[in-house]
């Protein structure tokens, strides 16, 4: 059997749903897992609803409309909108849309989780349909009934031997499987998310529960290259990496793998293909124990960053114990640190920017210490610089911060212009 997964970019509309099919026919002899993520930017979508309700604006039903609308669209262009099995699934979810908004007022993040897990439903149920419809054999699974979490909604934790326990108790003898990445169900049965663009994880979990020796995880781009190529233009392709480079590069903010995705595969030696939807003859980054050096400096950009800087309100210095405190409180509000320094006054951290987060570290900390910050910054990460890659990428920028290691260095500055390039 192979694991396939497909983001939200490869389902975007009824074409690419159609580009995908295409993959899935040229293995005729194998059995497939398809893990599939909400339509284009659905996600994106239906977390604008939530905000739209609790603004009590008005614009929702609109914006409700034009969601189900699509989704209908899209099943009509595949020519599954009659089948009931789809049509039905539609009103139901539209229905669940609504009543989920009344409900969990004070738990907002179990609100949040009820409804962004609509996207993903809905995806599988039209796609699962146009696959039997036109492939054959194709079955459609319900995520909920075999990924388990925890009920850290938004963040949830999978419970490994539950999880494993359901995927081993399935018969896999359907030709295709189609199911959702990203959603799970909690300890009572309510939905619950791995984390935003979570669904290369749920892959993942599919592969390693499966005892499979790969998985496929097709994109927009050829594969992973040295950077971006949205950003940079003469970003080049990575024939392989390490489990170990590739988690590096996540975990700096490369975005075109969920972080969570490499540990599970690299514990269980499954080699991790990324790939193209588009260029479907080119074999993208294979991703395993070993790989071929290519000597390429890898570049990451992390846009949207805040510099908080502490400084004990009596005079003392930031001694140990003061940064215990404000790690402590960190890792209670769930704080990624991008970058740190200590300096003989003052403890500074750069994170991803999200006021509430913000606000949650003042009020958690501001008795305490004096919280200066500073917004609008960019966070540069290179793997395998030299002093001319450096001089050439931070050269005329205002740094705020900088970081070097024998591999890595870090540079935070002004953002300017981060205009996207075509690739
Ligand atoms: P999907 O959600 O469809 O699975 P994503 O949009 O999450 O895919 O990831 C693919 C995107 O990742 C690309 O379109 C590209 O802009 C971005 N990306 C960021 N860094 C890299 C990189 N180093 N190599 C390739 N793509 C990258
Ligand atoms: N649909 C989810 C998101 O956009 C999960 C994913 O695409 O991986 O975050
Ligand atoms: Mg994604």
């Amino acid at each position: 059997m192979l694991v396939f997964k497909f983001g939200g970019a490869s389902v975007k509309d009824a074409g690419a749903i159609k580009n995908l099919a295409q993959i899935l026919l040229d293995y005729p002899s194998e059995k497939l897992m398809v893990v599939i993520s909400a339509m284009g930017k659905v996600t994106n979508q239906l977390e604008e609803i939530i905000q739209l309700h609790r603004q009590h604006n008005e614009k929702i039903k609109e914006k409700v409309d034009q969601l189900f609308e699509f989704h209908a669209s899209v099943a009509e262009e595949l020519d599954v909108l009659t089948n009931v099995f789809v049509s039905d699934f539609i009103d139901e979810q539209k229905e669940n849309l609504v009543k989920h908004l009344g409900q969990f007022e004070n738990n907002p993040l179990q609100q949040y989780d009820q409804v962004v897990s609509i996207g993903e439903l809905l995806s599988t149920r039209i796609i699962a349909a146009y696959l039997d419809s036109t492939i054959g054999q194709c079955r459609w699974l319900d995520a909920r009934k075999l990924i388990i979490t925890d009920d850290s909604f938004t963040e949830a934790k999978i419970n490994w031997p539950v999880t494993n326990q359901n995927i081993h108790a399935l018969e896999w003898n359907a030709k295709i499987s189609v199911c959702q990445g990203f959603i799970g169900s909690g300890t009572a049965g309510a939905n619950t998310t791995l984390g935003r663009e979570g669904s290369d994880y749920s892959a993942a979990i599919f592969a390693s529960a499966l005892n499979l020796p790969a998985l496929t995880i097709w994109k927009d781009v050829p594969g992973v290259l040295n950077a971006d190529p949205k950003k940079r233009k003469d970003a080049k392709l990575l024939k392989s990496l390490t489990y170990r480079e590739a988690a590096e590069m996540t975990y700096y903010g490369a975005k075109v793998i969920h972080p969570k995705t490499i540990a599970p595969l690299a514990r269980h030696h499954i080699v991790l293909t990324v790939r193209s939807f588009i260029e479907k003859a080119n074999p993208g980054t294979n991703i395993s124990d070993s790989f071929t050096p290519q000597n390429l400096p890898i570049y990451i950009v992390n846009p949207n960053q805040i510099l908080i800087t502490f400084t004990k309100r009596e005079f003392a210095f930031m001694e140990e114990k003061n940064l215990a405190i404000i790690f402590r409180t960190l890792d209670e509000l769930m704080v990624k640190i991008n970058m740190m320094q200590i300096s003989a006054t003052t403890f500074s951290i750069c994170m991803d920017l999200k006021w509430y987060k913000y606000t949650q570290i003042r009020e958690r900390l501001g008795e305490l210490f004096e919280i200066s910050y500073n917004d609008n910054l960019e966070l540069l990460t290179i793997k395998n610089h030299t002093p001319s890659i450096i001089a050439s990428e931070v050269d005329g920028k205002s740094l705020l911060l900088e970081q070097k290691t024998r591999k890595t260095y870090q540079a935070l500055y002004a953002a300017t212009d981060t205009a996207e390039v075509s690739a």
